[in-house]
């Protein structure tokens, strides 16, 4: 039995989600925009889901606008959205460590004439509500600040940061891909007008996701032809992916409390395992503010690749820095930006539990983890 400890890069399908997707692949045929009943039936479960999203983040069915993932939510929301300010607003701030799909849709703002500030982080890895302010303009359009970081689980305050930027009349966007389903989030009761989640970080299925927009901000569509989503986003929806959206999300809202202690209690006795076990480990971000299900470790003076590669080997995946950059020799930009050496970024590991992860298989590794950390050490020495 393998033991599968990277649900930050994807988690396994929830058999409730499974289950739904299957009855709408074999049971409801119709395209969402026909007239006929097969038509309505369909549309009715894009309804379903839209509601069950809806509910889960407290804001309108109709703000929600489904996507093709986050990666799309997030290029709608800045290559579209904050580029179309009606007052022709442009300046766009950000942190150092959002995921790639904002930072590459910021170097095409940056690039098309948009000045673009990016808020550096402190050694834990959150950044200072206050150097947020301090980088609003009078111009600025769109503030952007992922929720919970993907590397190393560390939340932000959004909740200030949206107080603020509201306050100067910035839009706020917060790419929550990694806080959706693992941490309480309460978007709807806050200042925030624009969000991106996906479906496949918590027990839904991958290439699924959903931009909320909020109130009367005019999408202009990334995917443009025919008028789905109000015209937001063009193209046949994804009926069946959607409709697993909805259940990984009702899940979510009812097990949130249930799943967010249970998680913790998980990481922290993997943590004080390695802690105990292993010598020269260093555990990285701000302990008070960080995914109850991720644990990012330093391993000192150990090539993280091979650790990886032997935790592989010995039925456990783990995952260096992000998974769209492994098997990349490049430190993770993520630790380069709390201050990390080259070397104590290519050192360092992280671990995320999830639905399927139990204390016996956090055992096992903390069985294995010594010796392949001493194996690695040395191999590395070599
Ligand atoms: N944002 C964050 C924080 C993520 O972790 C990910 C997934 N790696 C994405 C965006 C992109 O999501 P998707 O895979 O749905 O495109």
């Amino acid at each position: 039995m393998r033991i599968y400890l990277d649900h930050n890069a994807t988690t396994p399908v929830r058999e409730e989600v499974a289950a739904a997707m299957i009855r709408v692949l074999r049971d409801v045929p119709g395209n969402p925009s026909s007239v006929h009943a097969e038509g309505a039936r369909a549309r009715a479960e894009l309804d379903t889901a839209r509601e069950r999203v809806a509910a889960l983040l407290e804001v309108s069915p109709s703000e929600v606008v489904f996507t093709a993932g986050a990666t799309e939510a997030n290029n709608t929301a800045l290559a579209a959205v904050a580029a179309a300010r009606p007052d022709g607003r442009r300046h766009v701030v950000a942190t150092a460590v959002e995921h790639p799909s904002v930072d590459t849709a910021l170097d095409d703002l940056a690039a098309r004439g948009h000045p673009v500030t990016r808020v550096p982080v402190g050694r834990g890895g959150r950044v200072d509500a206050a150097a947020v302010a301090g980088a609003l303009r009078d111009d600025t359009a769109l503030v952007s600040v992922i929720w919970a970081n993907n590397e190393t689980g560390v939340l932000q305050p959004v909740e200030s940061i949206a107080e603020l930027a509201r306050a100067r009349g910035a839009w706020m966007h917060s790419d929550a891909t990694q806080a959706v389903g693992k941490h309480a989030i309460r978007p709807g009761r806050l200042p925030i007008d624009l969000l991106s989640l996906s479906a496949h970080k918590f027990g839904g299925p991958k290439g699924v996701g959903c931009l909320v927009v909020r109130g009367a901000i005019a999408v202009p569509p990334l995917l443009r032809g025919g008028p789905q989503e109000k015209r937001r986003r063009g193209g046949t929806e994804n009926v069946a992916g959607i409709a697993g959206l909805g259940v990984a999300c009702e899940l979510a809202r009812r097990e949130l409390p249930e799943r967010v202690a249970r998680y913790a209690r998980l990481r922290d006795r993997l943590w004080d395992g390695i802690a105990a076990k292993v010598p020269r480990v260093v555990r990285n971000g701000d302990p008070e503010h960080v995914l109850a299900n991720t644990l990012n470790v330093t391993f000192c003076d150990t090539p993280g690749e091979l650790l990886l590669q032997a935790l592989d080997l010995g039925g456990i995946a783990a995952s260096a820095g992000a998974a769209c950059a492994s098997g990349s020799i490049e430190p993770s930009h993520v630790l380069v930006a709390m201050g990390f050496s080259g070397a104590d970024a290519r050192a360092t590991l992280r671990f995320s539990v999830g639905h399927d992860t139990d204390e016996s298989s956090i055992d096992r590794v903390l069985a294995l983890l010594p010796d392949l950390v001493a194996r690695a050490r040395e191999a590395g020495d070599a």
